[in-house]
């Protein structure tokens, strides 16, 4: 606890992504509310932070060498697979465009294996799966969920 300019009392809390200290305006504030002029600023860059050590542990999950430029040794499958781990993120199942997907590169010719008796077409592709959920003018809605191998 310290003192303000008016003699009151003022919590303060340390940001964990630079250390500072800042003044607490509501309990639920984790991050100084502004840097270098920019709103959560470290609130974005913990996030990303987080994001790109998730991305090396599934590189190294699949043993890809991080030595040199990854992105390039990257075959078109460890790179889908890096695709839907980004997508999916924390969550059991989520949903995805096709345009989303071609942004990001993704090749759908490129899978490990396709499941046939499934409820919508469907494709594996490592830890993942991929179904086709609906068609609406040439954009292709697809769910991704964790493959359980049954
Ligand atoms: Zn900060």
């Amino acid at each position: 606890m310290k003192h303000n300019s008016e003699n009151k009392l003022v919590r303060l809390k340390t940001c964990p992504y630079c250390k500072c200290e800042f003044v607490v305006i509501h309990e639920l504030q984790i991050y100084c509310p502004e840097k270098y002029g920019k709103q959560n600023y470290c609130k974005y860059k913990q996030k990303q932070l987080i994001e790109e050590n998730r991305l090396a542990q599934v590189a190294s999950l699949y043993s890809i060498s991080q030595s040199t430029d990854h992105r390039k040794q990257l075959s078109t499958l460890e790179h889908n697979i890096l695709v839907l781990d980004k997508l999916l993120g924390y969550q059991n199942e989520n949903t995805v465009s096709s345009l989303k997907l071609d942004e990001l590169k993704f090749d759908i010719r490129t899978f490990s294996y396709r499941i046939t008796d499934a409820e919508y077409p469907t494709i594996v592709l490592g830890p993942f799966k991929l179904s086709l959920l609906l068609i609406n003018n040439l954009i292709f809605t697809f769910k991704i969920s964790k493959n359980d191998f049954t």
